[in-house]
């Protein structure tokens, strides 16, 4: 077997709604295991072999239930189990058939990115050399599971981060990495607030520099009478006596003074020669060393943020406990056994590391790693408490006493902080600072979270849910509305007419279009942006007040939606394009794409469904979602019977378009007065301007904002290039559009028929469309022209020269084998020849390849008089 294609999933997509982080594999069985028997014995090898554990696995449930498997099942749950043996707990595949032979798609679930692609890889790696030699070996396996796991620690976020991560998860709130500097995103558009790791974007830049320089913190505290222990800076050998005689003689601390991690720090130092050693290793993290008195007692970090105390934590210096028969080396052999303790930040806590420390604390107790201790003795193996160095933390959230919960919430905001770790040494918190001579020494920007959240011992304290408490005070809104637009055809005009509507409620709309992304009035950035990554570039815009979204069927398919949810999904028509590209083989495969847009709409949203479209009006089915159809017809029963329970539609109704609210009808405006219906002539533009106005209708916006939207949006080369430009050119118009499937031909023929002159077609389409749709176009444009010229693309995609024309000249002559038509393969040529000889009053039609160039063309002859102006 091996693997064809492999894609990544972020949003929701095809497979699932709900779960957006998947895999998606194009597998070829390659004849191998096409036979039942042959995958339940690969299957048995396999787990008395390489993966017992996939025995417990509901892969290993359904064998022992007696059900079928096939071999892409295998697959799938061995990367499944992959994952899950390299701690990435997940649970969810699936399979289907292509309609190529043995071709399959074998979709899993990741954690992370990198992890999952590369556990399907292993997967089918592990398969195949079982089917070959019978064997997938030991170290093989092995190095599978450490380079997931390394893919995993190198993906996963902090412990802090995470934790901030979940209360939004939780509250529903969602999140973007931006990929630098570790920062999140926290809400989208306007409403966004950013995070890295414990700084928020409220976080004040003085505040951290002021409490990253500890003597200047300590100066502030003094002044402001809080208890800090008495210090000074020195940066020199020269100076210390001095300094030992000024902070009251020994014992001191001796400390970097930007230092953090209690790197360089030297605790209860009580000889010149070790002030010497002290400064040393303090110099060697910062030029100045802080030379302070010492203040025996406990170490305890208490967490303040937005000014109230949140957690207390008591930390408890990396040691170890005799039983009586152990030595000091064994014992913390055995204390780094426990699976809380891992490597740096990456777990609750942290491996105990031997240094020089260590053995200088060791000998002050009179121990060396050989001493066997008395049963519940504790020996301590570093100085300082933090959990980096292998302590460990003791909630004591409610032990604090009050004097102390008002000391520390003040000297957050003396500070400037909206979250500060406060480091208070005293032998007794349950007492007044003033009563155990405890100090404060120092305050944290940015600390970490991972003691409170995860405590040795104590209760764990949900300190993040005071961080989003603040972030989004008074359940300020994180989320922008999205309006999401898909369909065959009329994306575009109508996500630009959408965009139009929103624009007139004085709001920043943020709209990405296959012409490119816009904020406001301003283009930034251009190119066919119909995808995920263009969504998320409006998403994290943050002037950005409302997102409407073209989403195209590329992007769903190649990675899913670019947001979570949406709140309102249109879905404008399904109609044959593009089968037969990506496992879309039927206009069922493709109208099952489309409806993701529909099901993603939120419970409170609504989604927005044309009635006059089977494939897109049996969406209402299962969505989550209220449903509002948009139809030409006022009588259409779908529209009859939801309005007849309440239900919203919007349709075209004695020349009008109307909301129908219930039994209420309420115009909008009369098609005639809507510029892009082009005096009401253009059928499909009626459709358009519905679906776009009952999107901003279920939104509240007004029915006269909608008016005025619709009478002033221009269906101009400027707003709308390439989607029904007609030009006047004088004698004759030109109608200029970029219609390339049969649906987009038939809704040009609509307009066509109303005009009384000769009618030319200038005609083509892109060559990666199958063959009979341009037989089809062909057919169609001779019922729809008088006379025609064809043209082919620049970029044939991979055609020959003339291959597409003579396909079309096949489909005209179907239909009419006396019909008039010319060859000019080039598109300009084409155009300029029939620009040349229009007869008055004629109306001549190009699809052009290149609208930019087209509408040039097209312009150079336009006298200036005529030209549209815009709004
Ligand atoms: P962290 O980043 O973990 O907060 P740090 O490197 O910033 O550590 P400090 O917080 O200044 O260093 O000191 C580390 C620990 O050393 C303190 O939590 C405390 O236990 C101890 N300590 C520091 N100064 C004193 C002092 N003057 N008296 C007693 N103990 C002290
Ligand atoms: P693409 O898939 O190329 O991005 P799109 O869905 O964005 O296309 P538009 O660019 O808005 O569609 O329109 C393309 C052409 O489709 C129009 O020029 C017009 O000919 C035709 N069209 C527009 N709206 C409709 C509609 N509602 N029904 C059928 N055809 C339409
Ligand atoms: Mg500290
Ligand atoms: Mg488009």
């Amino acid at each position: 077997m091996k693997i064809l294609k492999i894609q990544t999933l972020r949003g929701p997509n095809r497979w699932s709604i709900d779960r957006h982080k998947l895999v998606v594999i194009r597998l070829d069985l390659e004849d191998a295991l096409v036979y039942r028997e042959d995958v339940l014995e690969l299957y048995d090898n396999i787990c008395a072999d390489v993966l017992p554990s996939l025995k417990d696995s509901a892969l290993g449930r359904s064998v022992a239930e007696g059900e079928n498997i096939v071999a892409a099942e295998l697959v799938q749950h061995i990367a499944l189990e992959l994952q899950r043996l390299a701690g990435m707990p997940v649970e969810y595949s699936n399979h289907r058939p292509t309609v190529e032979r043995n071709v399959f798609l074998v979709v899993l679930e990741y954690v992370h990115e990198l992890a999952g692609r590369y556990a399907a890889r292993a997967a089918v790696r592990l398969c195949q050399s079982m089917i070959e030699d019978g064997v997938y070996p030991d170290e093989e396996l092995k190095q599978d599971l450490v380079d997931l796991t390394d893919l995993r620690l190198d993906a996963q976020l902090g412990p802090s981060t995470e934790s901030i991560v979940a209360e939004a998860r939780a509250r529903n709130i969602p999140y973007i990495e931006l990929g630098t500097r570790a920062m999140l995103q926290l809400g989208f558009g306007v409403h966004q607030k950013r995070i890295q790791a414990t700084l928020s974007n409220r976080s004040s830049l003085l505040g951290v520099e002021l409490a990253c320089d500890k003597e200047g913190t300590k100066r502030i505290l003094r002044d402001s009478g809080v208890p800090v222990p008495r210090g000074t800076v020195i940066s020199s050998i020269k100076y210390l006596d001095d300094a030992i005689a000024d902070v009251g003689g020994f014992p001191i601390v001796v400390k970097p003074l930007n230092g953090n991690h209690g790197r360089g720090i030297s605790i209860d130092v009580r000889t010149y020669i070790a002030a010497e050693d002290a400064f040393d290793l303090a110099q060697e993290v910062s030029n100045e060393v802080i030379i302070e008195r010492y203040h025996p007692g406990r170490d305890h970090r208490v967490l303040v943020v937005n000014s109230k105390l949140v957690a207390v934590s008591e930390r408890v210096p990396a040691h170890v406990i005799g039983d009586g028969k152990a030595t000091i080396a064994e014992l913390i052999e055995i204390t780094n056994q426990d699976s809380r303790r891992g490597e740096g930040h990456d777990n609750v806590l942290t491996k105990i590391e031997l240094n020089s420390t260590s053995y200088d604390v060791l000998q002050r107790q009179g121990y060396d790693l050989d001493t066997i201790p008395k049963a519940g003795q504790t020996c301590y193996l570093r100085a300082t408490a933090n959990l980096s160095t292998g302590g460990i933390a003791v909630d004591r959230t409610d032990d604090i006493h009050p004097e102390n919960v008002w000391l520390a919430q003040r000297v957050a905001q003396i500070v400037g902080l909206d979250i500060a770790g406060i480091d208070i040494v005293t032998s007794d918190i349950t007492q007044p600072l003033r009563a155990t001579d405890g100090v404060i020494v120092e305050v944290n920007a940015a600390p970490g979270f991972r003691m409170h959240t995860s405590p040795s011992i104590g209760i764990p304290r949900n300190v993040a849910e005071p961080v989003i408490d603040m972030l989004f005070a008074n359940g300020a809104p994180a989320r922008i509305p999205i309006i999401s637009i898909t369909g065959t055809n009329g994306k575009t005009t109508t996500t630009r007419l959408t965009a139009h509507i929103f624009k007139q409620t004085q709001q920043t709309v943020g709209y990405t279009t296959t012409d490119g992304i816009y904020v406001g009035d301003w283009l930034v950035e251009k190119g066919d942006t119909t995808g995920p990554y263009s969504a998320q570039v409006i998403l994290r815009d943050p002037t950005v007040e409302v997102a409407v979204l073209e989403t195209a069927r590329g992007g769903i398919l190649r990675s899913g939606l670019g947001f979570d949810g949406c709140d309102v999904g249109m879905v404008l028509n399904v109609q044959a394009d593009h089968l037969g590209i990506g496992d879309i083989e039927t206009v069922e495969d493709l109208a099952d794409l489309k409806s993701v847009v529909a099901k993603a709409v939120v419970p409170s949203g609504y989604a927005v469904l044309n009635a006059d479209d089977p494939l897109v009006s049996a969406m209402a089915k299962d969505l989550r979602a209220q449903v509002a159809y948009f139809s030409m017809d006022p009588e259409n029963p779908i529209v009859k019977e939801h309005t007849e329970q309440g239900g919203l539609a919007a349709v075209y109704e004695n020349g009008y378009l109307s909301i129908l609210k219930g039994d209420w009808t309420l115009r909008i405006e009369q098609a005639v007065n809507v510029p892009i219906t082009l005096g009401g002539r253009t059928p499909f533009m009626i459709q358009n301007a519905l679906a776009a106005s009952l999107a901003a209708f279920v939104q509240g916006v007004q029915i006269e904002v909608i008016r005025d939207a619709l009478n002033s949006f221009v269906a101009s080369a400027k707003q709308t290039p390439g989607r029904m430009n007609l030009f006047n050119l004088g004698r004759f118009h030109v109608l200029l559009d970029y219609a390339h499937n049969p649906a987009g031909y038939k809704a040009i023929a609509d307009f066509i028929n109303t005009w009384n002159g000769d009618r030319i077609g200038v005609i083509g389409a892109p060559g990666d469309r199958r063959d009979e749709d341009f037989v089809e176009l062909g057919k169609l444009s001779a019922e729809m022209f008088d006379r025609i010229l064809i043209k082919e693309d620049n970029d044939r995609r991979g055609r020959n020269e003339g291959e597409v024309a003579a396909l079309f000249e096949q489909g005209i002559k179907e239909t009419n084998p006396k019909f008039t038509y010319e060859v000019t393969l080039d598109e300009v040529e084409a155009l300029n020849s029939a620009l040349d000889r229009a007869a008055d009053g004629s109306l001549i039609v190009i699809f052009p390849e290149k609208v930019e160039r087209a509408i040039e063309i097209i312009e150079s002859r336009q006298p200036p008089e005529l030209r549209q102006s815009d709004e």
